[in-house]
C-alpha cells in the first residue's frame, strides 16, 4: 500500500513564496477488489511568475507599502495586492474585493457525528492547521469536458453534489471551459474568467497531456491557499484532473458508474481540503475499495463547510 511521501526532491515546500497545488493521486490496480492506489502523493510548487515581481518594483511607492506590508504580516510574500494598492497594480494576480461575498454562511453543513477518521491536507501555516474554503461566497467551478465518456458530465454533477451537501459549501456550475489542466496554474485569470478568482477546474484528460497521469493513475486533486494581511489561508481555486481513458474503462466494468463517481467525489474532497487517512473503511483512503462516503469522511467534509469567512481576499 503505497503512502503519501514527500516530494522525491526532499526541496522544503516554499509555502509562503510559492503556488501551492496539491495533487493526490488515485491508481487503478486492475480488475481485483481494490481498485485504486495511490503511486504517490506530491505537491507542485509553482514560481511566482517574474513579471508579478516586477510589477511591485515598478513604482517605488509600492515597493514601501509592500516592504511595511511584510514587516506587519510575516510571512506574506505573495503575489497578493492589498485594496488600497491595487489601482498601482493593474496586472495583480488577485481579484478586487469580492464584493458578493455574504455576511454569513451560504449554506450550512449538516450535524454530523465526529469521531475522527479524516486527516486535512497540509497547511501553510503550523498556527492555522486547516484551510477550507470561504463559506460565504460559491465554489465556482467548471468542466472541460473534451474526452469524457459517456455519462461523464452527469458522474461530475452528482460528485459535485455530494461533496456540496456534505460540507455545506454552495458550489455553482459555470459551464464549460477549453482551458488546460497545469501544475502551475494561475488562480487569477481575469481575461478568461472575469475579475474574480477562476473557477475550480475539472477536466478529463489523459497521461500525454498530464504526465502525472500515467500508469495506474485515475485522478489528481487539489487546491490553492491563499490570504491577505492579516487574513487565514482559504483555498480560492482548485482543480481535478481525470483520467479519461482509465476512468473509460472503469466505467465499462461491474459498478463502473460507483467506482468512477467515487474516484471524483475523492478528488473533490482533496480540493475542498481532505487528506489521506489510513483506515480503507474510508473513501479517503488511498487504496480504494470504498465508494461511498463513510461517517469519518463526512465529519471531515462538515468541518471543512465551516470555515472562516473571508470577504477581504
Ligand atoms: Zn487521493
Amino acid at each position: 500500500m503505497a503512502r503519501p511521501r514527500t516530494a522525491p526532491s526532499g526541496r522544503t515546500p516554499q509555502w509562503v513564496l510559492d503556488d501551492a497545488l496539491g495533487q493526490h493521486r488515485q491508481a487503478l490496480m486492475g480488475p481485483g477488489a481494490r481498485r485504486r492506489r495511490d503511486r504517490r502523493s506530491a505537491r507542485r510548487w509553482a514560481k511566482v511568475p517574474r513579471s508579478r515581481g516586477r510589477a511591485w518594483r515598478a513604482t517605488p511607492a509600492v515597493g514601501v507599502v509592500l516592504v511595511l506590508m511584510l514587516w506587519f504580516t510575516p510571512g506574506l510574500v505573495q503575489d497578493y495586492a492589498m485594496p488600497a494598492l491595487r489601482p498601482y497594480l493593474p496586472n495583480a494576480s488577485a481579484p478586487p474585493r469580492d464584493l458578493q461575498a455574504a455576511r454569513e454562511p451560504l449554506g450550512t453543513p449538516p450535524a454530523v457525528e465526529d469521531a475522527g477518521g479524516y486527516r486535512f491536507m497540509g497547511s501553510p501555516d503550523p498556527g492555522q492547521p486547516v484551510v477550507a474554503y470561504d463559506p460565504c461566497r460559491p465554489v465556482r467551478w467548471v468542466v472541460r469536458p473534451d474526452g469524457a465518456p459517456p455519462g461523464g458530465q452527469q458522474l461530475v454533477e452528482e460528485a459535485v453534489a455530494e461533496i456540496a451537501a456534505a460540507t455545506g459549501l454552495r458550489f455553482v456550475a459555470e459551464g464549460t471551459t477549453t482551458e488546460a489542466p497545469s501544475a502551475q496554474r494561475a488562480p487569477y485569470q481575469p481575461e478568461r474568467y472575469g475579475r474574480q478568482w477562476a473557477p475550480v477546474l475539472i477536466t478529463w484528460s489523459d497521461a500525454t497531456e498530464v504526465p502525472d497521469l500515467a500508469g495506474n493513475v485515475v485522478g489528481l486533486g487539489g487546491s490553492t491557499p491563499r490570504r491577505g494581511p492579516g487574513t487565514p489561508f482559504i483555498y480560492v481555486t482548485g482543480q481535478v484532473t481525470l483520467d479519461a481513458p482509465g476512468l473509460t474503462e472503469v466505467l465499462d466494468g461491474p459498478g463502473g458508474a460507483d467506482q468512477v463517481r467515487a474516484t471524483i467525489v475523492h478528488e473533490l474532497a482533496h480540493v475542498v481540503g481532505l487528506a489521506h487517512v489510513d483506515d480503507p473503511a474510508h473513501l479517503m483512503h488511498p487504496g480504494g475499495g470504498a465508494t461511498v462516503l463513510s461517517a469519518g469522511d463526512r465529519a471531515g467534509l462538515a468541518r471543512l463547510g465551516s470555515g472562516e469567512c473571508v470577504p477581504r481576499l
